[in-house]
């Protein structure tokens, strides 16, 4: 594994994250969800992404994960960087989703128990939030970490303007924010128009989530929609409509640029994106084990030509 700096901070993570949105909830397998957790591990993969609200049901990718730490990791804490976030709809009533510090900080509590952890290494705000003020926002995020609950924070979802201003009350509270959670792959480019230029001038990094459009990016889908896939699950947010003729016609072109150069489709997308130096780390999901390996096995290619990456452009642009 390779580990990048997270922006000036002084946290490295690894190229390859793991996410636990999906394959880890209250309806999957636990010995897969075990399996992939340790498999992720041994390879270096020393990140786990999580939320509050991870599922289904809501909260039950935190509870596998926390059994899993408990049960097989605690002797490895110190070497993992473990995250949550809250912001998305997790329980009933008023209090529930959005960006005010009420929600914050008894989320964080909970994820924590749910876990079984004294603290996340970064906790995150999920989105922004058009009615809660900034401020109160980000001063939830500092006392979360002065409290001893977080070592870091980030923010997901801002958009360049909202994160310039996350930012800039973050540092003069005195708990910079460190990363920024966006999504970015081939067939969704917002954070090329102006977000990574913001981050690059605050000294943020980037973990980037849906690398692969949700697994669209791979070679699964070119004949169908497999039983197996998230397209195919009733609570997978991967829709099939989203699967059109003119993106597998572009996944088709891509995926020969990738057999000439000794990739799977899947491993492509994965490389593309991370040959922006501004993007710190990619979060990839995953179903099985050998879906991770084929994700790891990223790290020693050889970077792109400026050849390939015009005729890459080239198809992404027609
Ligand atoms: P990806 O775009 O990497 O999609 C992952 C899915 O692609 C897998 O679950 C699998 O689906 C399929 N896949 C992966 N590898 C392969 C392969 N080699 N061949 C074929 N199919 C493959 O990422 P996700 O959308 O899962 O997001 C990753 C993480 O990002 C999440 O777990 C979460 O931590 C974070 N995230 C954050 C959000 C935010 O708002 N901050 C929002 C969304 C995600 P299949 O089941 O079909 O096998």
């Amino acid at each position: 594994m390779t580990y990048n700096r997270c922006g000036k901070s002084g946290l490295l993570l690894p190229k390859i994250s793991l996410g636990l949105w999906h394959n880890f909830a209250g309806v999957d397998v636990y010995e897969n969800s075990k399996e992939m957790v340790l498999k992720s591990f041994d390879m270096g993969i020393t990140h786990f992404d999580l939320a509050n609200n991870y599922g289904p049901p809501p909260g039950s990718a935190e509870e596998t994960f926390g059994k899993i730490l408990r049960k097989e990791l605690s002797a490895y804490r110190d070497q993992m960087i473990i995250t949550s976030k809250a912001g998305y709809l997790m329980w009933p009533g008023p209090y529930g989703e959005w960006g005010s510090r009420k929600y914050l900080i008894s989320s964080c509590d909970q994820s924590l128990k749910r876990m079984g952890l004294d603290y996340v290494d970064i906790f995150y705000s999920h989105r922004p939030d058009p009615d809660t003020p900034l401020e109160e926002t980000m001063m939830a995020l500092d006392q979360i970490v002065r409290s001893g609950k977080a070592l870091y924070v980030g923010i997901s979802n801002y958009d360049p303007k909202q994160s310039q201003e996350a930012f800039d009350i973050l540092r003069a509270l005195g708990t910079p924010c460190i990363v920024h959670q966006p999504s970015y792959s081939m067939f969704n480019r917002w954070v090329e128009d102006g977000l990574l230029d913001v981050l690059e001038e605050n000294g943020v990094g980037s973990v980037v989530f849906s690398p692969l459009f949700q697994g669209l990016l791979t070679d699964k889908y070119l004949n169908g929609i497999p039983k197996d896939s998230r397209a195919a699950k009733s609570h997978g947010f991967l829709q099939s409509s989203q699967i059109t003729p003119e993106k597998i016609e572009k996944i088709k072109a891509l995926n020969l640029i990738a057999q000439d150069r000794g990739q799977k489709m899947s491993q492509l997308a994965l490389s593309w994106v991370l040959r922006d130096p501004r993007v710190t780390s990619v979060i990839i999901g995953a179903s099985k084990v050998a879906q991770i390996k084929d994700a790891v096995a990223i790290v020693d290619h050889p970077d792109f030509s400026q050849q390939e990456l015009e005729k890459i452009e080239k198809i992404l642009q027609s």
